[in-house]
């Protein structure tokens, strides 16, 4: 913004904001003082101008988006009641928006590369667990081919990154509606209207994540062309993961 002001029976500026914000706490510029600027239609004392125009800087906050999460300069996206759109997402929010299926409170759907972020901390923290459980059975039950619980057990541990990947995911997002993983991105797994996941469907979703992993992780790709984001678990489950 380039501000102009008058001294004596000088035109004084053009001006940046902070300049201005200077000469008005510097008293340079009081309330009598006629000022102008492009947006102004012709000059004004200070003291009679919009209090935006005088106390706040004129520079565009940055919001998120309520439909993609970026976060862009405000004066470039469309406002709707308490939520920002970007111009990108404007056709696909406002056609959700005719069909009925914004909810009052927007929470923006998580991407593709911010829950694959979330998706390989869990893989690390999943894969830690398991190979000290795997490295305490090596070490207490030395390989016994002639004894049949040997056998067994062996069975159950190649089950056992299954087991706890889903013990993992049930407790966490049926207790917290994250895990780890995902707290970490600042993500977490809701129903349609936001409310919290039950543990029962939480553990069908885990199921649904097998399901999700098996063919190329194709399950999981869907997230980054589903409108709402959602991953072929969130179709089984209803569910959606959304920026908090
Ligand atoms: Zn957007």
């Amino acid at each position: 913004m380039e501000w102009y002001y008058v001294e004596g029976q000088e035109r004084r500026g053009p001006l940046g904001d902070e300049e201005f914000q200077q000469r008005v706490a510097d008293q340079t510029i009081g309330p009598e003082t006629f000022v102008w600027n492009p947006d102004l239609p012709d000059w004004q004392r200070f003291a009679s101008l919009p209090a935006r125009d005088s106390s706040q800087s004129q520079a565009p906050v940055l919001e998120r988006c309520a439909e993609c999460g970026q976060h862009q300069p405000s004066d470039q996206m469309i406002p709707f009641g308490a939520v920002y759109v970007c111009g990108g997402c404007k056709p696909v929010f406002f056609r959700r928006v005719r069909q009925g299926t914004v909810y009052p409170v927007t929470a923006p759907y998580a991407g593709f590369g911010i829950r694959a972020c979330a998706k390989i901390i869990d893989w690390v923290i999943i894969g830690v667990f398991q190979t000290a459980i795997q490295t305490a059975w090596m070490i207490f039950f030395p390989p016994d081919f002639e004894n049949p619980l040997f056998i067994i057990m062996s069975g159950l541990m190649g089950l056992m990154g299954m087991v706890l990947t889903i013990g993992y995911c049930t407790w966490f997002i049926g207790r917290f509606g994250a895990t780890p993983g995902k707290m970490a991105c600042g993500l977490k797994v809701v129903m349609p209207d936001r409310s919290g996941v039950s543990y029962p469907r939480a553990l069908g979703r885990a199921f649904g994540e097998l399901v999700s992993g098996m063919v190329l992780y194709i399950g999981y790709i869907m997230v980054a062309f589903d409108e709402q984001r959602r991953a072929l678990h969130d179709f089984f489950c209803d569910t959606r993961v959304i920026h908090i």
